[in-house]
């Protein structure tokens, strides 16, 4: 191969690198939208792992009794049972679409040991007292290091009691805010790894991703599911997309690479 040839080649190898490096897919509440998957299933976040995304995000809350459940809404199933005032019996048959039970996050961390290629974005939920919300987020981190999952698995919420309580008592882990209600620095302020932004939050304010990673932050985006968004954060060099069309994702990002777009 000619020099000039080679240096080409080498130039797009090493680019092509630094955008895998740069931005990473993942799958919002699990690939769900896969065949025999739903929102928060296991299935889902197993579909994550055997189409290669960086992450499955699922969603936790915890029983009054103490069991720590994987489920988007503060309600669930037909009766609407209210899980943080119910007890782990009263909800533990509700059934999701694609037939499973509703999963305890212990049941969803092992099937976490198994995956080969992804990490969980695991989201702590609002609870309607400080005290819950802090009680769920000791009893999540203990089990997490527990089951020796601590580099597989990164904190999100909306909350900053949540966040100030894992930067405490998960110091070394990954911990992002959710909200709009902080800005990059005062993310920063609180100790904080990362922000987890709307993606109209980059709209409004594209400096900010710039900002984030010169305050050492990273950026993940929620929850950007059209192509033509997918572009817009990927042109603003955000690290991670959170998306409910992960496969979509990985094909515009493959075909950026293709076309030399970084
Ligand atoms: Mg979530």
């Amino acid at each position: 191969m000619k020099r000039k040839n080679l240096l080409a080649l080498l130039a797009f190898l090493v680019a092509t690198a630094a955008l895998s490096a740069q931005t990473q897919v993942i799958a919002h509440r699990g690939y769900w939208r896969a065949p025999g998957a739903a929102q928060n299933s296991i299935v889902a976040l197993q579909r994550a792992d055997q189409i290669k995304c960086f992450g499955s995000e699922c969603d936790v809350l915890q029983t009054r009794d103490g069991v720590l459940v994987v489920n988007h809404d503060a309600h669930i199933g037909p009766d609407k049972i209210l899980i943080e005032e119910a007890d782990y019996d009263q909800i533990k048959d509700i059934v999701l679409s694609n037939g499973e039970t509703v999963p305890t996050l212990q049941q969803y961390l092992k099937e976490l040991k198994k995956c080969k290629n992804t990490l969980l974005v695991l989201e702590i939920k609002e609870h309607s007292t400080d005290q819950k919300m802090i009680r769920a987020t000791r009893d999540i981190v203990k089990m997490v290091n527990r089951m020796g999952l601590k580099k597989k698995v990164y904190y999100i919420s909306f909350m900053p009691t949540i966040c100030d309580e894992l930067v405490r008592i998960a110091p070394k882990s990954q911990v992002a805010y959710l909200s709009n209600k902080m800005t990059p620095r005062q993310v920063k302020e609180r100790g904080y790894t990362g922000v987890d932004f709307h993606y109209s939050q980059f709209q409004k304010n594209p400096l900010w991703v710039r900002e984030c990673h010169e305050l050492g932050l990273n950026v993940n985006v929620w929850t950007v599911n059209t192509e033509e968004l997918m572009n817009q954060m990927l042109d603003l060099g955000v690290d991670f997309i959170t998306t409910d069309y992960p496969e979509v994702l990985q094909k515009v990002i493959f075909e950026r690479k293709l076309h030399g777009i970084f």
